[in-house]
């Protein structure tokens, strides 16, 4: 018997486990369906190009056709290992704006304000540069400034200015938007996953049970009461009690085990011969990810990071744990608001890569070249997750019903001619060669948009499918507890029932964050307003 079963040591399970055995006295058992983070590239930043599509600890998931673009199924990868998505992801180290948390609140969260949120990212965070009203020094989240930054990173700044945007040394504080460098989860130069920052400090703990290779199959039920789960590993299914289970396996795992545990829609239950126990509509629907754009220059020269030394660098890196190794790659970035944002507030964010990438760098193209991934940062199109089998270990469907709302399909437009002018710039004029991505045919908004059906990918970021709320739609109360049932809460990226403008990894650690402070202190969330 556990005080609490974690399920999935991503993002926000490995902030449960750690703070919520800090007392001796609570003990938690945490489940993780992949293996330990021993992979070297996990720790090197630039290692990253070998996660993506690695077999064993991703689960590579594949999307449903998408109609809006040319009925491609997109791939998905999701961390599954120790530390989750955090463990593959690219390190950029974003909030979001403040208002996106104000606009949660509004939609009937309280507690979820920018006030409210604002302790749990300083919680949370060790910044490199030292406190001030926005940051925090001392948590168990590393935030650094990158050790090794590529001369068209720079370029990729200035272009920036030519064009009159502010330069931005913090897109963290009180100004999101302009151009610059990304401060990355980093600890020196070596990647700071929720598994590294909180995990590894605390598994010693006597009251922490960490289980590797153990996939959650189903929650168990006492009447309308969550009891405990049953889970695989070593071979059999075995079941464990606990007084609340804490459901922590990220957008498209933990709506599936809901599902698969008689929680959710009941007519599409009742299709796969599911006992419906709770008919929660919400659960799986509201889908929502930024979509992206790569527009690809080739460079004159060679001075990116497309054909490296990798024995050179790896040596320098294991010895230094510098140069381009403790890179991330997505090195800069920027936050526009594009001419359709007319409220101010930037809608477009960029991520400058000084590399070619294709098909998440999957497609490895000769030569040297840059590029700028495009991407509208609050989509109005919903997509959903869907039960395919009732076996636990197949993938769920997934339909993001990438571009079904038309204001997305213009803001993706206006996210790729703004990725081009800056490229267009005479910032890049030492290094730029042929356009090789859309390429010079592409000239008016028609070819453009037929260019983004045909090459458009995920930048990563699936949200919103147990969404916190109180309308009808809503999985979960903005004290994270599934609604009408006691013992299970869902603490992970799938809460938001808006998609953040911008990265997915602190917000969801911060979730994580704002629960454990309000179980270990039985509180209700705070609301910094009424307070
Ligand atoms: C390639 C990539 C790049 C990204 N880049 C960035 C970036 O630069 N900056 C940023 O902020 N965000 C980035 N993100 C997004 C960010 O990492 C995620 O939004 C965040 O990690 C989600 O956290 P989570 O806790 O919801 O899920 P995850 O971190 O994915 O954790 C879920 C965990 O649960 C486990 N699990 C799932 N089902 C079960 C089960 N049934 N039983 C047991 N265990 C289970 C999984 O194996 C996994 O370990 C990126 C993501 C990816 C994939």
């Amino acid at each position: 018997m556990y005080d609490y079963v974690i399920v999935g040591a991503g993002s926000a399970g490995c902030v449960l486990a750690n703070r919520l055995t800090a007392n001796p006295n609570t003990k938690v058992l945490l489940l993780e369906a992949g293996g330990r983070d021993w992979n070297p590239f996990i720790h090197m930043p630039a290692g990253l190009s070998r996660l993506v599509n690695h077999k064993a600890i991703n689960w590579n998931y594949q999307t449903a056709p998408q109609s809006q673009l040319n009925n491609r199924c997109l791939y998905w990868p999701r961390g599954k290992v120790l530390g989750g998505s955090s463990s593959i992801n690219a390190m950029c180290y974003i909030r979001g704006q403040a208002q996106d948390y104000d606009r949660w609140q509004e939609l009937g969260n309280p507690g979820w304000g920018y006030r409210d949120v604002l302790p749990y990212f300083l919680k949370s965070e060790d910044n490199g540069r030292g406190a001030d009203n926005y940051h925090a020094v001392g948590g168990p989240l590393s935030v650094s400034d990158l050790r090794h930054t590529n001369k068209l990173s720079h370029a990729f700044i200035k272009a920036g200015r030519q064009l009159g945007f502010p330069e931005n040394p913090d897109f963290n504080a009180a100004r999101q938007e302009g151009f610059g460098f990304y401060q990355v989860t980093q600890r020196e130069g070596r990647r700071c996953s929720a598994a590294t920052g909180f995990l590894d400090p605390v598994k010693g703990r006597d009251n922490l049970t960490v289980l590797l290779r153990a996939q959650a199959l189903a929650l168990l039920w006492d009447g309308q009461r969550i009891r405990g789960i049953r889970y695989h590993h070593n071979g059999r299914d075995v079941e464990v009690e606990a007084g609340e289970v804490l459901l922590s396996g990220g957008a498209i795992n933990s709506p599936q085990l809901l599902m698969l545990s008689g929680i959710g829609p009941g007519q599409h239950l009742h299709e796969h011969a599911i006992d419906v126990h709770l008919d929660l509509p919400g659960v799986g629907a509201n889908l929502q990810d930024h979509l992206d754009i790569c527009i690809l220059q080739k460079s004159s020269k060679p001075v990116t990071y497309d054909q490296p030394n990798e024995i050179a660098i790896g040596l320098n890196y294991w010895l230094t744990h510098a140069g381009v190794g403790s890179s991330n790659v997505a090195e800069a970035g920027a936050f526009i608001a594009s001419e359709l944002a007319t409220d101010g507030r930037p809608d477009i964010q960029l991520h400058f890569v000084p590399a070619q990438l294709d098909d998440h760098g999957r497609n490895r193209l000769p030569g040297y070249g840059y590029t700028i991934h495009a991407c509208y940062l609050r989509p109005h199109s919903r997509g959903e997750i869907r039960l395919q089998s009732t076996d636990p270990r197949q993938p769920p469907h997934i339909d993001p019903r990438y571009l079904d709302d038309q204001q997305d399909i213009d803001a993706m437009l206006a996210a790729a001619r703004i990725a081009r002018e800056v490229m267009a710039t005479p910032a890049f004029s030492d290094f730029r060669g042929p356009e090789l991505l859309p390429g010079n045919e592409c000239r008016n908004d028609e070819q453009l948009l037929e260019f983004i059906r045909r090459k458009a990918e995920t930048i990563y970021h699936p949200v919103g499918t147990c969404k916190m709320g109180s309308d009808d739609m809503a999985v979960v109360d903005h004290q994270l507890k599934v609604h009408g049932l006691e013992g299970v809460r869902v603490v992970d990226a799938s809460i938001m029932p808006e998609l953040v403008s911008g990265n997915t990894n602190a917000p969801t650690i911060m979730f994580a964050e704002k629960v454990a402070d309000h179980l270990i202190n039985n509180s209700a969330i705070h609301h910094a307003d009424a307070a």
